[in-house]
């Protein structure tokens, strides 16, 4: 179902309360990345050319419901009113709704400014519990609600599901970009279709492929979690990570994507070495030669080629989970050239997970990808098919 935007509403003579991702990386009390906050000019313009005030909202680290310095917002009003050109006035205020915010409140009103944002909302503890009046309180500030918060929105928190109790709640234009992507990719997506999903663990993603396995034409699986399904498999896989509780699972899987007749491809080779470090010493081995003292730490030559070849006549291209240990150069090239193959097809593809996303910043090929997700946990959410309470609770159009 399409929710509605902050185009299918008027901010005319309104206050909206935008609640925004701003949490930011941080340094010595200074914003050191402001890609967020860049992230979400389009909505704040619009909103203000449209004739309305606003009245930003976010989390900043986990203060666990109590203020700590370390993780106030006030270096981001100021970051924020740098990039916009225009004054934010910032509530400095400990309780976030109490006597200091409604003052700057009153500021805003009087036309001092256009812009003010409250204290971190985790200096709440009723935030994350969506608990008590805090929603009511926070709405209180303003005659609409506007979420651009794609990075909470699997979470049930009073600042993004609470106050839609109170106010009509509208996507703003990152949240309806995620949305509209994720859900093209993988509710209507141009065929066909394929997931590529790698990462640690096959138990973190066991959502995931389930969704994925009825969605998708292939799956092509890389990353530590193909060795579960290696040794589910019978082979010996040395030392690499297998999660001995989710051979049976791994075998179902095995055996659905078999009934099912669709390709889903293991890796035939893998760079093998024998500690778990940036520059272990790596031979490349065959699936079945992997030594008992050896671990698999990223997806070999052959395996690279395969995947390429697999990819070629792909039109979509849902991909979560690295192909290896990417954070370690000698184990980063599976990832890497997976990227670069998408890049020099036609394919769409999207790419969710935060470390995922992390994965193809570090390895600079971030533009090679159609949309890489802003929202690590929230988007593997959307992957396994679940609602996003976050969007849920905003208006349908
Ligand atoms: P995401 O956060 O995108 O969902 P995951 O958290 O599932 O991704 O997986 C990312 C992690 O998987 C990375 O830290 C990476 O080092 C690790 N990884 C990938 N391949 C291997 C491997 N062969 N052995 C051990 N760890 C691996
Ligand atoms: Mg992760």
């Amino acid at each position: 179902m399409s929710k509605k935007t902050v185009e299918d509403v008027s901010f005319q003579g309104k206050t909206a309360l935008v609640r925004v991702d701003y949490n930011v990386p941080m340094k010595d009390g200074v914003v050191v990345d402001d890609t967020r906050i860049v992230s979400t000019l389009p909505t704040l313009r619009y909103i203000l050319d449209d004739g309305g005030k606003i009245v930003l909202c976010s989390h900043m680290g986990r203060p666990k419901g109590e203020p700590k310095p370390e993780v106030s917002l006030a270096p981001v009003a100021e970051k924020l009113a740098e990039l916009l050109s225009e004054a934010v006035l910032f509530a400095d205020d400990d309780t976030v709704t109490g006597k200091k915010a409604q003052r700057v409140a009153e500021q805003l009103k009087n036309g001092q400014a256009r812009l003010m944002l409250l204290q971190n909302t985790r200096y709440r503890a009723e935030e994350t519990k969506n608990a008590g009046e805090y929603a009511k309180e926070l709405a209180s500030f303003a005659d609409i609600f506007v979420n651009d918060a794609f990075g909470t929105a699997h979470r049930v928190h009073s600042s993004n599901v609470g106050v839609c109790d109170y106010l009509e709640g509208v996507l703003g234009f990152l949240m309806e970009k995620e949305v509209r992507t994720l859900s093209k990719a993988i509710d209507d997506p141009v065929r066909p279709v394929a997931a590529i999903l790698g990462g640690a663990k096959v138990s973190d993603k066991i959502g995931i492929i389930t969704h994925l396995i009825e969605k998708v034409d292939k799956i092509l699986i890389g990353g530590a979690m193909a060795f579960t399904f290696l040794r589910a498999q019978g082979y010996e896989t040395g030392i690499s990570k297998v999660e001995e509780d989710k051979l049976d699972l791994a075998k179902d899987i095995l055996k659905k994507a078999e009934q099912k007749g669709m390709r889903f491809l293991l890796p035939r080779d893998v760079k093998a070495a024998k500690a778990f470090e940036d520059t272990a010493e790596y031979v490349v081995r065959e699936i079945d030669k992997i030594g008992a003292d050896e671990m698999g730490l990223d997806i070999g030559p052959k395996t690279i080629k395969m995947f390429v070849e697999e990819l070629k006549d792909i039109k979509t291209v849902v991909w979560n989970g690295p192909m290896g240990v990417f954070e370690f150069d000698h184990f980063a090239e599976g990832t890497l050239k997976i990227a670069q193959a998408l890049a020099s097809s036609d394919c769409f593809s999207i790419v969710g997970g935060g470390d995922s996303a992390a994965a193809v910043k570090k390895l600079g090929c971030e533009k090679e990808i159609s949309h890489v997700s802003t929202g690590g946990g929230a988007s593997l959410e959307y992957l396994e098919g679940k609602e996003l309470p976050g969007i849920a609770a905003v208006s349908d159009k």
